[in-house]
């Protein structure tokens, strides 16, 4: 059983709570789970011009769940919280997106793990080098540190000081 990886990020309502709840449903879900640093950040997308920053983070965790109950818990949390898609890249209470299951590779309608653009974005890289930068994707072979060093993006990312503290 490898490590699960998920990202998350919000840049609608309350940020901060939308990140904190989430990962109060992932516990009820799937247990424990590692935190990383929380950090905002611009919005990647030429699309997304305008929007309000985004929180994100990762986080880990090990489940004995099949990569299609992982999905469906995360869904189900999206939606539980009110996670509307009325376009694409639309702003978003909470996105969950799954960037690893341990080794497994899967390329389905559905579901693609590792997740395919993970490595194009430092909003997921930098909390991951915090939570798994040893951890070797499965397909290309680097480590996160490495993907870290080799990422091209120049997006910017603000610690959010004592996050999990208070
Ligand atoms: P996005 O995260 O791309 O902005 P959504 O959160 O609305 O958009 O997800 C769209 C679809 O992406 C989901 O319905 C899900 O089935 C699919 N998907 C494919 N691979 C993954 C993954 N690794 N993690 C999460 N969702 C994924
Ligand atoms: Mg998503």
């Amino acid at each position: 059983m490898g490590l699960t990886a998920l990202s998350l990020g919000s840049n609608s309502g309350d940020r901060g709570e939308n990140i904190r709840q989430a990962v109060k449903f992932l516990e009820e879900a799937f247990g424990k789970v590692n935190k990383s640093t929380v950090y905002e950040t611009t919005p990647f997308y030429e699309s997304r011009k305008g929007q309000e920053n985004f929180y994100n983070c990762c986080v880990n965790f090990r489940t004995e769940n099949t990569p299609e109950e992982i999905l469906e818990k995360i869904q189900a949390i999206e939606n539980k919280m009110g996670r509307e898609r009325p376009y694409p890249n639309a702003p978003r209470i909470i996105d969950i997106d799954i960037i690893f299951i341990g080794d497994e590779m899967i390329a389905q309608e559905n579901l693609t793990v590792p997740h395919p653009a993970m490595q194009e974005r430092l909003f997921v890289l930098v909390p991951l080098v915090e939570i798994m930068g040893s951890f070797e994707h499965p397909a290309i072979g680097l480590s996160v540190d490495d993907l870290f060093y080799e990422c091209p993006d120049d997006g910017i990312l603000v610690e959010i000081e004592n996050f999990w503290e208070t």
